[in-house]
């Protein structure tokens, strides 16, 4: 893919500090990093996103973010773990090859996830949510 600096490290044409990798997915130091051992898993096949992602692909990212999590935590870097991956600018993606965040977590570290909650939704709304929602996957044979 062309102007994809996630290629471009795979491609060895940019500059990466790696941590791990198999046939799937490779996983290497973020460059701005919340907290020392931040890493970012790639698939090596270019997805933009999860809905070009091949789930085997999507798999691998997850099982090697659970591994680097706990080796995160083994090193003292981590007291909790965050896994992250935004799909879609509004998201909050900004390189569009998809990538899973494995986030250290310490106290008072300067990562904040917030929310506005509006109020709770009555359970009937929950309901026809649920049901649109198991309608579309069943015709998507998710
Ligand atoms: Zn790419």
């Amino acid at each position: 893919m062309d102007d994809c600096i996630f290629c471009d490290i795979l491609a060895g044409q940019a500059e990466a500090s790696f941590v791990a990798g198999d046939e799937r997915v490779v996983a290497f130091a973020d460059i701005l990093p919340i907290g020392e051992g931040h890493t970012l898993v790639i698939p090596r096949r270019h997805a933009i996103g999860l809905h070009d992602l091949d789930p085997e692909d999507g798999a691998a990212m997850f099982r090697l973010g659970q591994r680097i999590a706990a080796a995160q935590r083994r090193l003292g870097l981590a007291e909790g773990v965050n896994l992250f991956l935004a799909d879609g600018v509004v998201a909050g993606q900004e390189v569009f090859h998809a990538h899973l965040h494995v986030l250290p977590r310490q106290d008072g570290d300067a990562l904040t996830l917030s929310v506005d909650y509006a109020p709770a939704p009555s359970r009937d709304a929950l309901d026809t949510t649920a049901a649109r929602l198991r309608d579309a996957l069943e015709h998507t044979g998710g």
